[in-house]
């Protein structure tokens, strides 16, 4: 049965899509079965495994809305192991639409209930906003992965983040919990990074991983050639890490 975990933080740009979809090619990597989920209507997930968006048929937008299976919209990817159910434009228009659904919130829950026997892990890639698509990983998911950036104000907004995890916990999923916290985009150069990592691991405590990703110009190269790191360049920083903190996730798992 798959462990589901939503890569979440309602801050853009820090680091959620290169975290699910790196992860994910590291957990393949290790031999699981991985599914990413591509709930942004930007489709960087989708874009950074290989997906070209005119080559997509179905998207998560006709699993939400359309209520097509979700089977029919599943793609591989670049890389062995690792499946992908790709987002487009029109997910843009998904959040205006679930407003008046049945439902609206479980509609991710009951797509990915009938196939969660399939995979070992499920990765869901959030948007940057706590909307009714945020609200459908949560109450789909095991659990939830934060990536921070190592930034000043790094954990500003957190707190609604959080807020937003009570409240499925309180409405439609009691069993949600906190999967870990991962510090991004780490510069060794400054000292405001070393702050920054004290601060979070001060809040978040033993939730933080030990593995903290580092700025790696090879990570944010990759997606452009539709390639994962594993593929892009298994010796890169990028490679190394992801893959320190696969074994982490994996760990914790046990
Ligand atoms: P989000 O999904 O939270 O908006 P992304 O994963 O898309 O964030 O990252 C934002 C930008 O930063 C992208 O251009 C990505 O390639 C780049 N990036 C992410 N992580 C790193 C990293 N560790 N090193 C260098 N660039 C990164
Ligand atoms: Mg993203």
């Amino acid at each position: 049965m798959a462990r589901i975990i939503s890569v979440a933080n309602q801050k853009g740009g820090v680091g959620k899509t290169t975290t699910t979809v790196n992860l994910g090619a590291s957990l393949a990597f290790n031999g699981k079965k991985v599914l990413l989920v591509d709930i942004d209507a930007q489709g960087n997930a989708t874009s950074g495994v290989g997906i070209r968006k005119p080559d997509v048929n179905q998207d998560i937008y006709d699993i939400l809305v359309n209520e097509v299976e979700i089977t029919e919209t599943i793609l591989p990817t670049s890389r062995e192991n690792l499946f992908i159910v790709p987002a487009t434009l029109q997910l843009a228009g998904a959040e205006i639409e679930l407003t008046s659904m049945m439902a609206r919130e479980s509609r991710l829950k009951l797509a990915l209930d009938s196939i969660k026997d399939q995979y070992d892990y499920i990765l869901i890639d959030c948007p940057p906003s706590l909307g009714h698509l945020t609200i459908n990983a949560f109450t789909a998911s095991d659990s939830i992965l934060i990536p921070v950036q190592c930034e000043y104000y790094a954990l500003e907004g957190l707190s609604q983040l959080l807020n937003t995890v009570r409240l499925v916990q309180k409405h439609f999923n009691p069993d949600l919990a906190i999967e870990g916290v991962l510090l991004t985009m780490f510069d060794a150069r400054t000292n405001l990074g070393a702050e920054v990592v004290e601060e979070v691991r001060r809040y978040f405590q033993e939730k933080v991983y030990e593995t903290v990703i580092p700025r790696n110009i090879r990570l944010s190269e990759a997606p452009s050639h539709g390639l994962t790191i594993i593929d892009y360049d298994i010796r890169s920083k990028g490679a190394e890490v992801y893959q320190a903190l696969a074994k982490e996730v994996l760990a914790r798992e046990k």
